[in-house]
Parts: C-alpha cells; structure tokens; sequence
C-alpha cells in the first residue's frame, strides 16, 4: 500500500505568489535553481495549526522544486524556552509527515559566529554600545509621526565600543545596563531602522549553551543570520515582518554575506480558536484546559489526540492557500476537510452513547448470531465482520419517543424500524420506572427481516444503530465543541479577556456508554466511525480496562451546508 502519509505524493499544482516567486527565481537561475527554505519555531510552546500552514508552506515549496528544508529551532532568547518544547516540536513536524533530513539546526550554535559579525559591524563603524535604559530607548526613538533622536553614546570611538562589547559580553554588566545597536537613521520613516537594538544583557541560562552568554542577539539581528548560514534561499516569514525586511537587508549587506530574500504571507487565522502562545499558555497554566494537548487545543498535539490525520491537516493547508491579506477562516471549513478524510479512511463501527435497554420478546433466550456489517462503504477492501445480535440490545434513548411529533420517523410504541444489518423490529411497550422516565423497551423482530430488508416488500422509513448488551464493552466518550462561545475570542468587553469567552460547555463527558465487542483491543489514537454519531479516536486514557474515545468530529458538515447557501444565492 503506498504510503498514505507521505506529503511528497501529494505535489500541489495550484500556484500561489510565493511559488510563482520560487519558481521565477529557478527560471533564471538567481539561486542557480536551488530552492532552499526553512521552519524557524522558537522552542516557547507548542506548534498549533497556525504553525502547520507555515510548515506545509516551507517544506511544500521544498518538495514541490525538489529543494530542501531546514527544522530550525529559534532559540535566541533563553528565558521562555524548554526542552519540552524542542521535543514537541519535533514530534508534531514529523506526524505532519515532514522530513528534514539530516537538517535540525539550533540558532544558538550559531551565537558564536553573531558575535563575530557584531565585532565585525563596529569595527567598520556601523555599530555602538550604548547605555541608555529600555524606557530612554523608547523615548529617544520617536513616533511614526516624528523623527527620533540620536543617542548621546552615538559616536563612540571604535575602540571604546569594542572593549565596551567585550565586557558585555565578558559579564560585566548588569541585566539591561547596556545595549549593542546597529547605527542607521534615527529619522527613518521606518521606526525598525531607528539605531535598533542587536544585542541585551541577560544574565540567564539557555536550555543548550548554559551559562556561557549574558548577551542575547536580537530577533532582527539573528535570523537573517541563521538563514545566511544555512543558505536560505527563500525566507518565508508572515506579514509582520513585512517592515522588519529593509532592517534584514541592512545587516546582510552591511556584514556583506550571503543574501537570503525575505517572504512575507498571511498567517492563518481560524474562527473561534486563539492561536497566539502567550494565550494558548494561558489557557495551560491557569487550568481552563488539561494541558497542551487537551483535544479541544489548536495545536498539533491536541488535535492529534482529538483524532485529526496529517493528512486533513495538510488538505486543509492546501485548501485555504496563501496570500498578503490576514483573514479569518471559517472552523467549519477545517472540519470539512477532517470529515472528508475520515469518511474515505476510517472503519464504521457501532456505539450507543446514551443508552436505552431493548428486550427483543420473540428471540430466543440465550441466542448468539453473528451478523455481517461493512467495514467502510467507502472502500470495499476494508471488508467486513461480524457483530453479535441477541434478546437483548442497546439503543440510542434519542431513537425513541413515545409521543412522537411529525417527522420523527425512528421507534415508537407500535413503530417498525431497521436495526443496521440486522432486522426489523416493532415497538410493543416501554417500561417506566417510579418517576416516569422509561427505562426499558419491549418489541418483537422479524426474522424474515434478517440483513435489512423485508421479503414482502415492505419498508420502514428508518435505520436505527443498535449493540448487543451482553457482549457491548462499557467505555467513557468525551464530546467535545468549541473552546469558545464567540467567533472571535478577543471581542472581550473592557477589562475583561479572551478567557470571559470560553464555552463552559466545551467538554461533555458520557460515562455510561457502549461500543461493538471488536473494539476490545483497539490501538491508542486509532480513528472510527460511530454510526450515526460522528468520528471517534481512541484516547491516549484509554486502558484494556476502561476504554476512552474522543468525539472528533460530527458527522453534520457545516461547511457542505455554507456552500449550497451560497451557491443558491
Ligand atoms: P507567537 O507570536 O504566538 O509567539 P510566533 O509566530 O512567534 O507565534 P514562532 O515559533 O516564531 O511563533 O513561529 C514559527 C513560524 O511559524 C514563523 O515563521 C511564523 O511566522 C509561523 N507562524 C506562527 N503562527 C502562524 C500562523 N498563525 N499562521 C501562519 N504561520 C504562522
Ligand atoms: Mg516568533
């Protein structure tokens, strides 16, 4: 069987900007037709959907131009990074179904070779310490609408700005006393070229050089660095560093080192979903979900436990494309694509999530027949099994009414209706229990009925799923819907935050269900279909003893429905 979750099969024809850019350059030769591009994450959270489009974007472009592309961990800034990260990090990029070869480079082993260039940019004059504090900084720096103005440790001699960066960097200073900026233009129209800021002190450990710097390199400073040494060809990056470009050309051609050429795109905003990590942090330290990959999360992990496949993920990338204008995309058209992988992959199983007791009076006691039930509509070479069927069943409390309105063609007393692969069955009465609630229904089957249909040709206007109690295996499901109640989470009245939104309703958990006896050794993370009710993945809770699903998706495509709107416009 080919290998479903290898990306390089699913070469994207469609064209974007940055494509037809990619490919332009290969045309003439500008890189002399390597496509070279990386992933840069700071190693501060975990990778989120957001993230995904980014990765599809920079390895897609790699495999698409038979280039190559780099994971790159953005760890210039000791105080917020983790090895938890890395490690996350990495195993999301691969269950993406990426692959950076012998590629994983850390930006901080390159600190050395940044200092050399920052030596190098004060010996030719275009660089200075200078001692003014962060809030002087700022003061001095101007406003969109005024110029800025030039630091009174400007014009210090090459000499005392080189034994003044030494010492930084030799520990001599206290945190935040001094600081190493470029010398450009403090009257730039463009505030990113005001004498920015390369380096700070910070007397902290990082999480891979330790305690060997107290100088940290700047964001701008460092990564068109990164990507001069890995030879970048294209540095894709989003559109908030549309205006941090001239600053990347400034060091580059200042150092005059190799010359990377920044692209800027869209980055990926979904309705309902918060995607910034300082919030999705947030929500993890103070306990509004159970850590990074609860299912209801947007990141990778999260999603990856709610049941998601690369491959809806990537299809999903592909779909929405990218561009130079921020949007919000529809979550529905994020489910859309979900569904549509699942329905082509996953098996069909059966389930009672609320269940209701059925005695079948005319079926023998103690009676066991294996019935044949399809695998997967969709692929016939999925095959079949067999689903025990016996007096006594489960289903659904929701197929049954006992008052039922028009339109509600499921059971009632004296309805007929078809059990999945199995018979007909007519409701004769329903036992209640003290208080009214009905705890138990009796009905007869017919077995001339056996595989769904009725010899005498008559029909029954619903299928009903349904378990054989006796040998249905108990398990715990947990429904899951929207983390928050608004489209957009920040919409937050004054004084309040993102987390005034969250859905109390997000998680709903069903502790008294049943699934097909052919789940009984189901792998951790394997995704099904529940009849009727939507696609299921096992949780990484579940034991040999206690089964847990996720409910990943519904089976109703809100997205199917938002088109046919708009089509009979
Ligand atoms: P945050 O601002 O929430 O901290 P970030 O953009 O700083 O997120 P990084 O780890 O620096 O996170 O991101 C790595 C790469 O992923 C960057 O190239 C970034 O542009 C890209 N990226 C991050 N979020 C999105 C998004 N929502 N859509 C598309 N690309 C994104
Ligand atoms: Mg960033």
């Amino acid at each position: 069987m080919a290998d479903s979750n290898n990306p390089k099969n699913e070469k994207e024809t469609r064209r974007d900007f940055i494509r037809d850019i990619v490919a332009e350059d290969c045309k003439t030769g500008k890189w002399q037709g390597r496509v070279h591009t990386r992933f840069p994450p700071e190693p501060n959270g975990y990778l989120h959907i957001g993230h995904a489009k980014s990765i599809c974007l920079n390895f897609g472009i790699a495999a698409d131009f038979n280039g190559k592309c780099n994971l790159r961990f953005d760890d210039t800034n000791p105080e917020k990074e983790e090895q938890e990260y890395v490690d996350s990090i990495i195993e999301d990029v691969k269950w993406l179904g990426w692959d950076w070869e012998d590629r994983l480079y850390f930006a901080s082993d390159y600190f050395d070779q940044m200092y050399e260039w920052a030596v190098d940019l004060v010996k030719k004059g275009k660089a200075f310490v200078c001692d003014l504090t962060a809030d002087e900084v700022t003061q001095y720096r101007g406003t969109l609408t005024q110029p800025g103005k030039n630091s009174p440790y400007r014009d210090r001699g090459i000499e005392e700005n080189l034994d003044l960066f030494t010492r930084m960097k030799n520990g001599e200073f206290p945190d935040g006393s001094k600081t190493l900026r470029a010398k450009i233009d403090m009257a730039h129209a463009n505030l990113n070229m005001r004498d920015p800021i390369m380096y700070r002190i910070l007397h902290a450990g990082h999480h891979r050089t330790g305690d060997k710097w107290c100088i940290y390199p700047t964001y701008d400073w460092a990564h068109g660095l990164e990507d001069s040494i890995e030879q970048i060809t294209h540095s894709i990056c989003t559109l908030e560093f549309e205006n941090h470009r001239p600053l990347y050309d400034w060091y580059l051609d200042a150092l005059g080192i190799y010359h990377p050429r920044q692209i800027e795109f869209a980055r990926l905003n979904l309705t309902y979903t918060v995607m910034s990590k300082r919030k999705l942090l947030k929500l993890v330290q103070d306990g509004f979900v159970k850590g990074w990959n609860d299912p209801r999360m947007p990141t990778l992990s999260g999603m990856r436990r709610r049941g998601y496949s690369p491959e809806a993920i990537r299809s999903f990338c592909a779909i929405i494309g990218v561009n130079k204008f921020n949007s919000t995309i529809d979550m529905a058209l994020l489910e859309h694509c979900l569904r549509e992988d699942l329905n082509k992959t996953s098996h069909r199983v059966m389930a009672v999530l609320k269940p209701l007791k059925v005695v079948v009076d005319n079926y023998p006691q103690g009676q066991v027949e294996q019935l044949d039930a399809i695998n997967n509509p969709e692929d016939p070479s999925a095959g079949t099994r067999k689903v025990p069927f016996g007096r006594e069943l489960y289903i659904e409390q929701d197929d049954f009414m006992e008052n039922p309105p028009a339109k509600f063609y499921r059971l009632s007393p004296g309805r007929e209706v078809r059990l999945r692969y199995a018979y007909f069955i007519k409701c004769v009465n329903a036992v209640k229990d003290s208080s009214g609630n009905i705890v138990q229904l009796h009905c007869t089957y017919d077995p001339a009925t056996k595989g769904g249909d009725a010899p005498d040709g008559r029909k029954v206007k619903s299928t009903i799923h349904w378990l054989s109690a006796p040998n249905a295996l108990s398990a715990e499901v947990r429904l899951y819907n929207n983390l928050f109640t608004k489209e957009n989470p920040d919409d937050a009245p004054e004084g309040k935050d993102f987390t005034t939104n969250l859905n109390p309703k997000s998680l709903e958990v069903l502790t008294n269900c049943f699934v097909e006896p052919t789940l009984k050794d189901v792998k951790l993370l394997s995704r099904y279909q529940f009849e009727r009710l939507g696609y299921f993945c096992v949780d990484s809770d579940s034991t040999k003893d206690k089964l847990v699903f996720n409910r990943t998706v519904t089976l109703r495509d809100e997205w199917a429905k938002i088109q046919k709107q708009q089509t009979q416009r």
